[in-house]
């Protein structure tokens, strides 16, 4: 598999007027094309700095982030919080992207619209944000993400403001459009349980400064929703793997 990120001994520091904040140290991993990747760790540890790194919005300090995609459309990001604009519509939400980038041309505007129509919400273009779901509304979100035809996603705790029924079903959905669309996805979750029945690979951070603690194989079948990786045999040992791992946070 071709690889698509590597981090290579990677430090940043936040300087601010009052202090030093040192929030990686030495972070470490490599990432393949296609893959489906989970990063947890501690709250506060440094997960979404990584995603920062990754998206170019920050520089290390030292060491070296090392791309194999292009920067400008190469990566979408997708919040916790849908960050949709209540005064526009769906539609207008979706293409915000494209117009801003001065590219809503024909072709794109097709795109948009087969994706709308493939993942349910082609009804629902001139519809407002507040008349949707909060599952739907994630998942318009992440068609936004996805108008831009990304390499990688960035999914920066996506579902953690949504509750536990709903956030199971979006939890599929999203996980089913990733796949469809053949995108390199990287989460950060502080739930476990989420991050096996999603990854292919999770990486457990240690607490700040974060550096990488250990990396599981999940080897489930990827082709099992989410939803149904939860009921794998394999599932509860894997739980409890990581949650030892977790649980015991020094440093290594
Ligand atoms: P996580 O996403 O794992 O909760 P973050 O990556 O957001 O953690 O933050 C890691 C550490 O860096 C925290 O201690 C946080 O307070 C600090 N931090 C994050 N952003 C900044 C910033 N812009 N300036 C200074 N410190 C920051
Ligand atoms: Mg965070």
């Amino acid at each position: 598999m071709e690889q698509c990120l590597e981090f290579k001994n990677v430090d940043l520091t936040y300087h601010t007027i009052h202090a030093e904040t040192l929030a990686l140290k030495n972070v470490n991993f490599k990432i393949n094309n296609g893959e489906f990747i989970a990063i947890v760790g501690p709250s506060g540890c440094g997960k979404s700095t990584i995603l920062s790194l990754i998206a170019g919005l920050l520089k290390p300090s030292s060491g070296e982030i090392i791309k194999n995609f292009s920067t400008k459309n190469g990566i979408g990001y997708m919040f916790q919080k849908d960050n949709l604009f209540e005064w526009r519509t769906i539609w207008k939400n979706v293409t915000i992207g494209l117009e801003i980038n001065k590219c809503l041309t024909e072709q794109n505007k097709t795109f948009v619209e087969n994706l709308l129509k493939k993942y349910g919400l082609w009804e629902f273009r001139d519809r407002y944000p507040s008349q949707l779901s909060g599952g739907m509304r994630q998942r318009a979100s992440l068609i936004r993400t996805l108008a831009l035809n990304p390499d990688v996603l960035l999914l920066d705790e996506p579902f953690s403001a949504l509750d536990y029924q709903t956030r199971l079903n979006v939890c599929d959905d999203v996980y089913s459009i990733i796949k469809k669309e053949n995108k390199t996805a990287i989460l950060v979750t502080h739930d476990i349980s989420e991050a096996i029945s999603m990854a292919d690979r999770v990486i457990v951070l240690t607490s700040r400064p974060a550096s990488v603690k250990n990396i599981f194989k999940i080897g489930m079948d990827s082709t099992l929703t989410p939803f149904n990786r939860r009921n794998d045999k394999s599932f509860s040992t894997l739980f409890n793997t990581l949650w030892k791992e977790l649980k015991t946070n020094e440093k290594t």
